[in-house]
C-alpha cells in the first residue's frame, strides 16, 4: 500500500492527467507530471513536473526514483524506455497493457482468442496490401495507422476499391477494417485492483462528430444496455488476462449481431469524464486508489442519469453561458491555444 502523502508520478502532461493529479490531490497525494512539452497543463495542478522526452530513460530514471509509484495518461509512448522506471518505482497498468493497446493489430490479437469479436481486418505494409485487404474485406472500410491515431486523426474512409488506389501512401504500418453498420457506440471502463477486484461504471452511449467523443450520456438506450454484459465478460478476461491494475477502458459498437469490439485504451477515458460527478467514486479516484493499494470506492450512478458533452475547439468560448446555468459542471483543460478539433474542457449535467 502506498499510503497518503506519497508522490505519484504520471506520464503524460494533458487533461487526463491533470484529473488524475486532481483526485490524488484530494486524497492527500502528491503528484509529480513527466512531459515532453513546455506547458504540459497537468503540471499546474502538480507539485512537481519533469520536462523530458519519453525515450529519455535517464531522465525517466531520475523522475521514476522520485515517486513511490508510477501511472500514465497517454498511451502513444514507447514501451521499452519504460523500462527504466521499474527498478525505482512500480508502474501500473502494466507496460505489456501499453504494448497492446497501443498497436491495432495487437489490441484486435489479444482480444480474439479471449472471445472479442473486432471488425474483420487485416494488417497493411503496402499498396499490394491493401489491394488484398479491400478485395477480401470489401467496401466501404477504414484504413487506419496501426499506432499513434487518436481523436480520428490518422484514419481514411475507403468507400470503393478506387479509393485506395488513388491513396497518397501514409508510409507508416496501417490496418484495413471492414465498415461497421451499428446503431450505436459505448465503452466499458472497469477499474481493477492488485488482488483482482474488478468494479464497472454505468456504460454510457458514446456520441461522436468527426471521429471526436462528443456527448456520453448514462443510462444509455436499451438496445445498448443489453450488450453491455458481453462486453463487461471481455473486458474483464482482458484485465486478468494482462494482469491489470488500474482503470481500463474498452470501446465497441452495438449492431444487431452483439457488441463489435473496436479499441482499448489503458487508462481513464474521455467517455468516462461523467463520473466526476456522476458517479459516487469518479474514475480518476479509483484509478488513483487502485496504483496505490487502496480499498476502490464505490461506482455506482449518483441520481437517475448524466450527460457530458465535451467542449471542442471554440465550444469553448461559450463558457459564460455555461455558466448562467447553475445545474451544468464546467471543466476547463486552462489550454492556451484553442484549436479545432482540440478537446478545450468538458460539461456535465446530472439528471435528478
Ligand atoms: P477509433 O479511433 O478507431 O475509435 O475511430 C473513431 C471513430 O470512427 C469511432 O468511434 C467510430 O465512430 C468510427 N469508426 C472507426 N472505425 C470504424 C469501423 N470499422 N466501422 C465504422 N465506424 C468506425
Amino acid at each position: 500500500m502506498i499510503p497518503p502523502g506519497a508522490t505519484i508520478g504520471i506520464l503524460g502532461g494533458g487533461q487526463l492527467g491533470q484529473m488524475i493529479a486532481l483526485a490524488a490531490a484530494q486524497l492527500g497525494y502528491r503528484c509529480h507530471v513527466y512531459a515532453p512539452e513546455a506547458d504540459a497543463i497537468a503540471a499546474d495542478v502538480c507539485a512537481a513536473s519533469t520536462r523530458g522526452a519519453y525515450d529519455d530513460t535517464a531522465a525517466l530514471a531520475v523522475f521514476a526514483a522520485q515517486c513511490a509509484v508510477v501511472t500514465y495518461e497517454f498511451e502513444n509512448v514507447a514501451a521499452a524506455p519504460l523500462a527504466a522506471i521499474t527498478p525505482h518505482a512500480p508502474l501500473h497498468p502494466p507496460i505489456r497493457a501499453l504494448e497492446v493497446a497501443q498497436d491495432r493489430v495487437a489490441e484486435k490479437s489479444f482480444v480474439e482468442p479471449l472471445g472479442g469479436r473486432p471488425a474483420p481486418w487485416m494488417a497493411v505494409d503496402s499498396p499490394a496490401d491493401l489491394a488484398v485487404a479491400v478485395a477480401r474485406i470489401g467496401t466501404p472500410g477504414v484504413l487506419k495507422t496501426r499506432r499513434d491515431g487518436y481523436d480520428g486523426k490518422g484514419q481514411w474512409r475507403i468507400m470503393a476499391p478506387a479509393d485506395a488506389d488513388s491513396l497518397d501512401w501514409p508510409g507508416v504500418p496501417l490496418i484495413y477494417e471492414g465498415f461497421v453498420t451499428f446503431f450505436g457506440e459505448f465503452s466499458v471502463i472497469l477499474v481493477r485492483s492488485a488482488d483482482g477486484a474488478i468494479r464497472f461504471w454505468d456504460s454510457a452511449h458514446n456520441e461522436h462528430e468527426n471521429g471526436i467523443l462528443a456527448r456520453s450520456t448514462v443510462p444509455a438506450p436499451a438496445a445498448i444496455l443489453a450488450q453491455v454484459p458481453a462486453a463487461r465478460a471481455l473486458a474483464a478476461k482482458v484485465a486478468d488476462a494482462l494482469g491489470y491494475v488500474g482503470v481500463l477502458t474498452l470501446e465497441f459498437f452495438a449492431t444487431d449481431q452483439g457488441p463489435v469490439f473496436n479499441e482499448m485504451a489503458p487508462r481513464v477515458h474521455n467517455s468516462g469524464h461523467w463520473t466526476i460527478e456522476g458517479a459516487l467514486t469518479s474514475q480518476f479516484e479509483n484509478h488513483v486508489r487502485a496504483i496505490c493499494g487502496l480499498p476502490l470506492g464505490d461506482t455506482a450512478l449518483v441520481g437517475s442519469g448524466v450527460v457530458m458533452d465535451n467542449l471542442i475547439g471554440d465550444s469553448a468560448r461559450d463558457w459564460p453561458a455555461i455558466l448562467s446555468d447553475g445545474a451544468n459542471h464546467l471543466h476547463l483543460y486552462g489550454k492556451a491555444a484553442v484549436r479545432p478539433g482540440r478537446k478545450m474542457g468538458h460539461v456535465t449535467r446530472l439528471v435528478p
